[in-house]
């Protein structure tokens, strides 16, 4: 191994592919090694990859990764660096060599590009490894996926660490947790897109430059000190502002990267709530396809006047929505205070559960493999609801509407408006009703008794619509006097064919185990409601 003499103070790789240019700055190619084996670079950096994918079962390398399709949310500028990524098996280590001792900020860029090429299963899949930064563990149970709130979608990490002996040391391992074999036998361990490693102090110049350079420097650093403090003060005032409004709800802790539009920009990127931009209505209000000015699509949700959520609602939603992350549920990006309110959602293209199954050029998109892909995801975001974050949140309003579908029909889970921090059980069965009547609990809709449960009856309903494709209270052509539910139940009780509830315009393109068990469960949800609460106010 021959190694530069010469000292450096920045580190730029973009790992498992070409060279590349980001803002003016090399990105190295990292394209050696397809094998697992140690490797080191001629040059101011080296990497090590330890293990081997025994189980692998495709033709291509799982150390070199790309993917140019399916990224999401990616900028332009440097969506190159996410389509091509670094595998190992086991343990990944990347060395920044001859680096100036001193502090450094270490950015490791990440995309989940290998799960977002299978569509019906992918979403099953969990790659999650550590990550250490010279000896220390930096990131424990890392999922990129989770992180970025979602597959295909970049996600950042940065830290900044002190390098001494000019040796910096990342390293990724895999610990064995997560999933090994889905979408494919041996689809596991740690990937990573790029890094950039840059020094926080200023580097030391190499010979002298004139005094007309010097003063061209000095002049540029004011302006850029004048334009960094303009542009500080901004951000501060923005987020005062954002602070001041959810403050006086104590939401202040549950803020995320949320932006407060101003009511002209919801204005221009609705073409002032043009009708031929709205996509649905509800009790809240009406909701629009909006364009912003950066050419992102979103969905606005303008509350009505008439709307019976009140402004504390709205803050409710802004604060849970906010401080949720999952690719099962719908991304909030930000809300305009006005006095017409509005919530601006990430667009989903394929609209509502509800709408896909009611139109009959949308519902031929719903072949088999996308409904489980939706009834698996559903119940993965309302798992994460339940069980997955810091506080337990009830949903009270799953049903086809709230269930949405992205462009590759994964389902995000909408309105969290009226959901409920499960903070005190005891007292649930005190709370108000709020939700749609077809699609609650018995002991939830007539005695107010509030647990998860009541979520996990209406995924049972949910479920059943999504394999009958009709909604579970519609009666069937050929018996009308029997809906989808009632049906369900007497098959299962008579011990009938459970085939008979699954969606006819399927023909015989599905899969009668699937579909078997999918009803089983739903059966099985829908009897889920817990006995009585005993009355026992503390
Ligand atoms: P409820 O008020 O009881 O929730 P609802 O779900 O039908 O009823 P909204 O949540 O206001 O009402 O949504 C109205 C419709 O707007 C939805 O059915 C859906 O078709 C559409 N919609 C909502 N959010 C989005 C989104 N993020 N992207 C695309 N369409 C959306
Ligand atoms: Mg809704």
């Amino acid at each position: 191994m021959q190694l530069h003499s010469v000292k450096i103070y920045s580190l730029h790789i973009n790992c498992g592919g070409e060279e590349v240019y980001i803002n003016k700055t090399k990105y190295e190619h990292d394209l050696d090694g397809k094998c697992s084996s140690t490797y080191y670079k001629d040059g101011n950096w080296a990497f090590s990859n330890t293990g081997h994918f025994v189980d692998y079962q495709r033709d291509s390398s799982p150390y070199i990764l790309s993917n140019t399709s399916n990224l999401h949310d990616i900028s332009t500028h440097d969506s190159e660096l996410y389509t091509t990524a670094r595998g190992s098996a086991i343990s990944l280590t990347y060395y920044g060599l001859c680096l100036m001792e001193g502090n450094y900020t270490v950015k490791l860029h990440f995309a989940e590009i290998v799960l977002t090429q299978y569509n019906s299963s992918n979403i099953l899949g969990k790659r999650v490894f550590d990550v250490y930064l010279q000896e220390d563990l930096w990131l424990k149970d890392f999922d990129i996926a989770k992180e970025a709130g979602g597959v295909g979608r970049a996600v950042i990490k940065t830290c900044s660490i002190h390098v001494k002996n000019n040796t910096l040391k990342i390293r990724l391992y895999w610990a064995g947790k997560g999933t090994t074999n889905i979408p494919y036998r041996g689809c596991y361990g740690p990937i990573i897109s790029a890094i950039s490693v840059d020094a926080d102090f200023k580097p030391p110049r190499f010979g002298k430059k004139t005094n007309v350079g010097l003063t061209v420097g000095l002049i540029g650093g004011v302006i850029l000190f004048l334009c960094l403090d303009f542009w500080i003060w901004k951000k501060c005032c923005f987020r005062y502002r954002r602070d001041d409004i959810l403050a006086g709800k104590g939401h202040r802790h549950l803020l995320g990267d949320i932006r407060v539009f101003k009511f002209s920009e919801i204005k221009a990127a609705t073409s002032n709530f043009k009708s031929s931009n709205k996509r649905g209505e509800g009790g809240f209000g009406s909701v629009y396809e909006g364009k912003l000015k950066d050419g992102t699509i979103v969905a606005i949700k303008q509350l009505s006047s008439r709307s019976k959520q009140g402004r504390e609602e709205f803050i409710d939603e802004i604060s849970m929505i906010s401080s949720m992350n999952h690719v099962n549920l719908v991304r909030l990006v930000g809300f305009c205070d006005h006095k017409r309110p509005c919530v601006v959602y990430e667009y989903m293209r394929y609209n509502s559960l509800s709408q896909a199954l009611s139109d009959k050029g949308a519902k031929g998109r719903l072949t088999w493999p996308v409904r489980v892909q939706i009834c698996m995801g559903v119940a993965q975001g309302l798992f994460y609801l339940h069980e997955g974050s810091n506080v337990q949140i009830i949903h009270r309003d799953i049903k086809p509407s709230n269930i949405l579908l992205d462009e590759n029909f994964i389902p995000k889970i909408s309105d969290f408006g009226i959901a409920k921090q499960n903070e005190n059980r005891k007292s649930d069965h005190t709370i108000n009703i709020k939700g749609t009547r077809a699609y609650m609990a018995p002991e939830y809709a007539t005695r107010g008794c509030l647990t998860p449960l009541a979520d996990v009856y209406s995924f049972g309903l949910v479920a059943l619509e999504l394999v009958s494709g009709k909604p579970v209270r519609q009666s069937f052509a050929d018996d009308p006097n029997i809906s989808v539910f009632d049906k369900a139940h007497v098959l299962k009780d008579m011990k009938g064919d459970l085939l008979e509830l699954v969606d006819r315009d399927l023909g015989n393109e599905y899969s009668p185990e699937e579909a078997l068990r999918i009803i089983n469960v739903a059966i099985l949800c829908m009897g889920s409601c817990p006995p009585p609460p005993q009355t026992n106010h503390a």
